[in-house]
């Protein structure tokens, strides 16, 4: 399967279905995770409105975040490479990043799922105390929707761009693609960050790049890691995605087609040893932990990567807007009777 087409069909949350929520409650009370039952009762409960961005009134629904049990599907956490971590549900990149003077994590997951990276970060022997900052990479729910849940456990402080710190303190409201599709809890910046800002916590450096499109603030996050003498570039991607995205004539982001062309570039020109993403399909993350676990102990590095998927995905997203603008012109070409 062409590797774009297979990353949109997965990743695309426009597949909703309340059944699969009712699903995920009755496997989830059957394992005996109260907690996120009652999280997702919550979310599952009223009927969903769906309607198309930037088309039609508000209308305030309940979130319909969970679109794929992968994101709340328990995953034994394990080290990526040196102090970077996987922490997150199987279908989500959530991960802890250490140092001796306070650990960063990398986005939260959808609403309800907190206790699950939680618990994933104390089973590495990590104190969630010494959590002292946690990112976020856009203001997506399945990314930001975790987020008021983790500060709070943490006492970490949040830090995000600019660009997006109106979307998160909006709840993912009034989203230029989704509109209030997919709301989630409330969440204020400490830290708002421009492109090329860092972040410091003792040796760590982390550096914010910006890769808007899939939301005006997308940011991507690159860090260095050591083991040994050994210290390789990695790269926590921002979404390039634009599954159902409205491309053309979109007045709540009407920088869209340049802001998605600049963030494929700067993906592409990033030195990246190893990709990690927010979705793990992304960057093929699974099938490459597999050919590690089976003894390739360098399966995870690929130098190519960021620049395959920023190419995959400016393929698909010029496919997607050359099939928007000749629409529109032939809409603007019928005659009104
Ligand atoms: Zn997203």
């Amino acid at each position: 399967m062409h590797r774009s087409t297979d990353r949109a069909l997965r990743y695309s949350p426009t597949s909703f279905l309340v059944a699969d929520v009712r699903f995920m409650i009755n496997w989830m009370a059957s394992a005996g995770l109260a907690g996120l039952v009652s999280a997702l009762s919550l979310i599952a409960a009223p009927a969903v409105a769906h309607e198309s961005a930037g088309s039609g009134p508000a209308v305030a629904v309940a979130s319909t975040c969970l679109n794929d049990p992968s994101w709340v599907a328990p995953q034994r956490p394990f080290r990526v490479f040196g102090n970077t971590w996987h922490v997150g549900p199987t279908g989500l990149g959530v991960f802890l990043i250490t140092s001796p003077a306070g650990h960063v994590l990398i986005d939260g997951g959808i609403p309800g799922q907190a206790s699950l990276i939680a618990e994933n970060i104390r089973t590495l022997g990590f104190q969630l105390g010494d959590i002292k900052w946690i990112v976020n990479s856009h203001a997506h729910c399945d990314h930001a929707g975790g987020l008021t849940e983790l500060l709070k456990l943490t006492g970490a402080r949040l830090v995000a761009s600019a660009a997006d710190a109106p979307l998160l303190a909006r709840g993912g409201q009034e989203d230029p693609q989704y509109n209030n599709r997919f709301p989630f809890p409330p969440v204020r910046v400490d830290r708002a960050v421009g492109d090329g800002d860092q972040l410091r916590s003792g040796d760590l450096v982390m550096t914010a790049h910006a890769t808007p499109g899939h939301t005006k603030g997308n940011t991507t996050w690159t860090w260095r890691s050591c083991e040994g003498q050994r210290c390789l570039n990695l790269v926590f991607v921002g979404s390039l995605s634009a599954p159902d995205f409205k491309l053309v004539g979109n007045v709540r982001h009407p920088t869209v087609v340049q802001d998605f062309r600049k963030g494929f570039a700067k993906v592409a020109g990033l030195p990246c040893d190893i990709a990690l993403a927010p979705h793990p399909g992304m960057v093929d993350f699974w099938e490459r932990v597999a050919k590690r676990d089976a003894g390739e102990p360098d399966a995870l590095i690929d130098p190519t990567l960021c620049r395959a998927y920023a190419a995959d995905a400016r393929e698909d997203f010029e496919a997607k807007l050359a099939k928007q603008r000749a629409e529109a012109s032939a809409s603007a070409r019928t005659p009104r009777k």
